[in-house]
Parts: C-alpha cells; structure tokens; sequence
C-alpha cells in the first residue's frame, strides 16, 4: 500500500491526554493509583451553566449557528474583554471554535506560510509544538531557566534571528509551569515583536487562575501597537471547568486573520456546538463566585504541595504563580536508582513512581522540560497530602 502523509505520521499524540486516561483506567480497574496527571478543574461545571445547556435543547436550540460562532456569544465575550481586560474589540473581531486548541490551530494555519519559524519559550504545553509543524511551520525553542521562573527574557529574544519568525506564542499564565508575567516583562516582548514585526499569540486560558493577589495582565493591554499584532487565545475549559463543553475564542482586531479562520472553520467544521454556545453566555455573564471559590481552593492546594514538596530532600521546586501545576525538579535523581532501576530521564522516573508507588505524573520531557515532571494540583487535599507522601517514602529508597 501507497504510505500515508508524513506531516501526520510526524504529529505525536497528546501525551498529557494519553497519561491522563491511562490512569483513569487504572483507578477504573481498581488499582490504587494518585493521578497528578489532571490537566482540567476537578469541579463539576457550575449548575446555572449545565441548565443554560438544558434549555438550549428542550427551546430546540440545536441547529447550525454562525460558523465563526453565534452573535450572542461574540457579544458576552466584547464585554467580557471590555469589563474584565479593558481592552476594546468589535462583535466581528472574535471567532469562537471548538475549544482553545481547535483556535490555536486555526490562528497559527492563518499566520504562517511553510518553513516560517514561530517562537515557542519552553518548558511550552505539548500541543504547540504540534500544532506549529502542522501548519508547516518550524518552532524555535527558547529554553528558559527555574532561575528565572521560567520566563523568556528580552536577552534571549535579542539573540535570535528575526528574519524568519512569523509569530511568537506567549502562554501566560503558563502551562506546565505556572509562571506568569509582569506587565514590564510583557511589555519587553511585545515591543521586541512590535519592533521586528512578529505577531503575538497569546494563550491566556488561566487567566483566572491567578495567585498571591497578582493581577493578571493580558499582552493585548499594553499598548496599541503590541494589541494590533496580538491574538488572544482563550476560552471556558478552565475558567468555568468546562472542559467537555468545547468552547474557546480568539479576539483579533487584524481583518485578514478573522477573515482565513472564519473561511476555514466554515469548512472544516461549520459552528462550535450551539447547546455549549448558550450555556457559555450565561458562564461569561454569572461565574464571579464560582471563580473565586475555584481560585480559592487552587491556591490552598498549591500552598499545600509546596509545602509537602520542599519536605523532600532529594527534589525540589520553586513557587508557581497561576495554573494549577508545578515543575518537580529531579536533576538529582537522574543517574540514581530507585527499586532497582537507574533513572536515566524524566520517563524512567515517571514510569518508576507509577509502577512503585501508584502515582502518576507526566515527564517534563513532553513539555521540553527533561529534568523536571508536572504535577497537577486539580485534585483533593487528601489525594495530594497521599500522593506526595508517596513520592518521599519512595525517593527515601534511592540509592
Ligand atoms: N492552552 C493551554 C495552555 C492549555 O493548557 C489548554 C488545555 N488543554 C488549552 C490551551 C486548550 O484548552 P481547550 O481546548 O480545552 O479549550
Ligand atoms: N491542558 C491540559 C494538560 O496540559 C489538557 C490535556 C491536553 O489537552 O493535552 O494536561
């Protein structure tokens, strides 16, 4: 048989998804396993959300909307940007698609052309990198450094080539380490990108979730040359645990954008499902408490992790600010053995605490982080307090 496309066999699968769902089926087979693995809210999508969804089917809301999302929707969001991130869009200036990853897709296929270089500061979320090859283009990694919370820094930027970089994504707060950028910090990027004309992607999907009274700042509120090449990246999955709903948005005030992903959505996979689109104007309009509370137990549950975590002599970890995770640092574990098998990466130490201790993490490898694992803290207090108390019995037996 002819062979099949080599972009798709070059795309690897979600591994924080595919760690996920392998230990949920562990714990369904009734294995005794601590997932911090979790990349969604552990709460149930708030009641008056679900019921919009109720209504919207029993009114026979079910039909074909706007491609580029329902009228209503576009309309919650202009005031959401507006009352939230004082920052000003239009209705025709937001497409909503099927969650935030279906928007990243469509953001990078509208901005790049093949062989395009798109900056991407790592430890980055999985799915970038991914997404960035394709859509044909080439990511250039920054590596960024625990010293300076994982944040890319204006020298880094000044190092690399411009001529070729299309655009850059910023994901703030960031996905796995929880960092999250000052107003300064964002200004510093966004003028470099203003300066060599690179356009910004800005996932700012945790932008609830942030701590320690930080306000969060978004890119496209530092001035208006840095908002005129910025896309926002946003959307319910984590603000209103709405995980399944499918929803996610971006907001451009850049026509041509607007105008690809609205043709290309109306192809590919015609409107974001209308029962999520209702249910997701009454979640834009009627969450401030269930955010707060949401909030309120994250940074409890941080502080918790912390303080179990910096018990363990042989790891370490510094202080995240926002997003439900924290990076593990292993370096000193790698080389040592634990139950009779030498730690050689983030992998072998994943695969030894599950296989030993039944907790499960994801390897810092996937997010171009080797030398560290992300924990996810979207689990009980109770979970957290056993599952780390498992990692220090387990690393007291290395050798
Ligand atoms: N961006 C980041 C940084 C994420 O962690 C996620 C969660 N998977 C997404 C985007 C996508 O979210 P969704 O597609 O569920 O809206
Ligand atoms: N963003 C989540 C995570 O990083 C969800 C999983 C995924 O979409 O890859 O775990």
């Amino acid at each position: 048989m002819k062979s099949i496309s080599k972009l798709g066999q070059s795309i690897q699968p979600s591994l924080t998804l595919a760690l996920t769902a392998k230990a949920k089926k562990m714990k369904s087979q009734g294995e005794d396993v601590i997932s911090f693995t979790a990349g969604e809210p552990d709460f149930n999508t708030p009641e008056n959300i679900c019921n919009a969804g109720i209504e919207a089917i029993n009114k026979g809301l079910t039909k074909y909307t706007v491609a580029s999302g329902m009228d209503e929707l576009k309309e919650a969001i202009v005031n959401k940007l507006s009352s939230e991130n004082n920052l000003e869009y239009t209705k025709s200036q937001i497409i909503v698609s099927n969650g935030a990853k279906h928007s990243l897709f469509n953001v990078l296929f509208a901005l790049c052309n093949e062989g395009d270089d798109v900056i991407l500061p790592s430890p980055y979320w999985v799915t970038y990198p991914e997404l960035i090859k394709l859509v044909g283009a080439n990511p250039i990694i920054i590596e960024t450094s625990e010293s300076n919370g994982f944040k890319v820094t204006i020298d880094q930027l000044n190092k690399i080539d411009p001529t070729k970089v299309k655009a850059i994504i910023i994901n703030n707060p960031n996905n796995p380490t929880g960092a999250v950028y000052s107003k300064k910090e964002l200004e510093d990027i966004g003028n470099w990108c203003v300066k060599h004309d690179i356009y910004i992607i800005a996932d700012e999907i945790y932008e609830k979730l942030v701590y320690d009274g930080i306000n969060f700042v978004s890119m496209a509120n530092i001035n208006d040359d840095i908002k005129d090449r910025t896309i926002i990246i946003n959307g319910m999955s984590k603000t209103f645990s709405m995980t399944g709903w499918r929803i996610g948005y971006i907001a451009s005030n850049n026509d041509a954008v607007i105008r690809v992903i609205s043709g290309l959505q109306s192809h590919m996979t015609s409107n974001p499902c209308s029962i999520s689109q209702y249910a997701s104007v009454v979640a834009l309009e009627d969450s401030d408490e269930f955010i707060l509370s949401m909030k309120t137990t994250f940074e409890k549950r941080r502080n918790l992790m912390l303080s179990l975590v910096n018990d363990i002599k042989e790891v370490s970890c510094e202080k995240p600010e926002g997003a439900f995770y924290i990076m593990l640092n292993i370096q000193n574990v790698i080389g040592k053995t634990i139950a009779g098998k030498v730690i050689n990466n983030s992998i072998d130490f994943a695969d030894v605490l599950l296989d030993e201790a039944k907790v499960s993490v994801v390897p810092g490898v996937g997010f171009g982080a080797e030398g560290f694992v992300r924990l996810s803290y979207s689990i009980s207090e109770k979970d957290i307090e056993e599952g780390i108390k498992r990692i220090k019995d387990l690393l007291s037996t290395m050798r």
